[in-house]
């Protein structure tokens, strides 16, 4: 396994999309680019290769654990989706 798996995704070009997408339909208010994506930490998906014995690469993505819970936000709840790591951090405060 290498490092380009750890590699951080850029941060530029969801916005560009966000803004083309925007320039097609100017009523959209938010833009779901992007399904895996955690709501708190912004944790999303990782691209890289499997690497065989023999030293083959294929592409592949790794997804972040996400799960969609009822959590409160500013003060009221709403059904976010947020990865795990962060619901057993508890940087989240569900409503039940
Ligand atoms: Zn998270």
């Amino acid at each position: 396994m290498t490092d380009e798996k750890k590699k951080k995704n850029k941060k530029d070009e969801p916005n560009l999309l966000r803004e083309k997408l925007k320039y097609i339909s100017p009523f959209l208010k938010e833009v779901q680019y992007r399904m895996a994506k955690c709501y708190i930490c912004e944790k999303g998906t990782v691209f890289g290769n499997n690497v065989s014995h023999s030293v083959r690469r294929t592409s592949r993505n790794w997804k972040p654990n996400i799960k969609k819970i009822k959590a409160i936000v500013d003060g009221s709840p709403k059904s976010v989706y947020v990865c795990t790591r962060c619901l057993r951090s508890n940087k989240v405060t569900r409503a039940v």
